[in-house]
């Protein structure tokens, strides 16, 4: 009896698995067949200089408009895509259409010439050797100055992934800014930073939303360790005026979140930054 109950529970966890596997491949399926059918979408986030007050640019976050289903945030998909090469189609058809279209900005609007892009990359795409072409291709195809193009990755990609970094002196010979992004999360010191190809510090929100007052004394010092070792900081997922008012006294250079935008599909992006560049007389 004690035999037939043990294999009643493997073929239960066979058939959980079965189904596990089944629902990956389908959302496989569906991410492919949707990056080909034009299912996808870049919205835009605003991102402020805390100095000038001014708008700086945007991070792109890429959106899955599925049919039937609606618009499917990144952390339901990306998880999949990256287990498969999906990831480098998806990261570089974000990296296409958001050049192309902050290209387009600058093209139609002086006001617009100097807004920044910030496009996130996954780690497989950056371990690939094809990453510093489809950039290159990108910033060809959209006639994009490179200076204007961050490319952001996260602190694990830079400790686990050797081939990540040669990839990464390659994109800033380009002129392009790399970032950390959710910075505070993994293990990595600000010192150990200092020999790396990074320009930029983006500190996680969990930070920035602790009311810890630990938490707030590590931020203070990342701002400043940061500045020491000559990176920028942009802090994520600025919800309230107090937030904004204790960075701006932390010198803080950048911020980003709800209090000044959520990330907006293109067209409300492009009214946004019309009303915050429009000259002041
Ligand atoms: P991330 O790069 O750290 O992007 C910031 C995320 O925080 C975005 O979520 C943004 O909407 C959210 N956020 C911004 N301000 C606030 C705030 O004030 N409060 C709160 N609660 N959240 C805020 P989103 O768009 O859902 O993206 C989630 C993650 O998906 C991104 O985190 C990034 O890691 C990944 N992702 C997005 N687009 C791409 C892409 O094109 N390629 C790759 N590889 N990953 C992407
Ligand atoms: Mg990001
Ligand atoms: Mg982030
Ligand atoms: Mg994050």
């Amino acid at each position: 009896r004690a035999k037939a109950h043990g294999r009643g529970r493997v073929e239960l966890f066979d058939e959980v698995l079965r189904t596990q596997l089944s629902a990956h491949a389908e959302m496989e399926e569906a991410l492919s067949a949707g990056l080909a059918a034009g299912e996808f979408e870049v919205h835009y986030q605003p991102v402020m200089a805390l100095g000038s007050g001014r708008l700086d640019g945007y991070e792109a976050l890429v959106r899955w408009n599925r049919p039937g289903v609606g618009m499917v945030p990144p952390n339901d998909f990306i998880p999949v895509a990256e287990t498969s090469k999906l990831i480098c189609d998806l990261d570089r058809w974000v990296l296409h259409e958001a050049t192309r279209q902050v290209a387009e900005w600058r093209a139609e609007d002086r006001a617009a010439a100097g807004l920044t892009v910030a496009v996130n990359v996954s780690g497989r795409h950056l371990s690939d050797p094809r990453v510093v072409r489809d950039v290159t291709d990108a910033l060809l195809a959209s006639g994009l100055p490179p200076e204007l193009l961050v490319v952001e990755v996260t602190e694990t990609v830079l400790v686990n992934e050797p081939a990540a970094f040669g990839h990464l002196v390659a994109l800033r010979e380009l002129g392009v800014a790399v970032a950390i992004d959710d910075f505070g999360t993994g293990y990595t010191s600000i010192g150990q930073l200092a020999g790396m190809p990074v320009d930029t510090l983006k500190i996680d929100r969990s930070f920035i939303a602790s009311t810890d007052s630990g938490h707030a004394e590590l931020v203070a010092l990342m701002i400043r360790a940061a500045h020491t070792f000559g990176l920028t900081v942009v802090a994520e997922g600025v919800e309230d005026d107090a937030q904004l008012e204790w960075l701006q006294e932390q010198r803080c250079d950048y911020v980003q979140g709800y209090l000044l935008s959520r990330p907006l599909p293109a067209a409300a992006a492009a009214e946004a930054w019309r009303a915050a560049l429009a000259p002041t007389s």
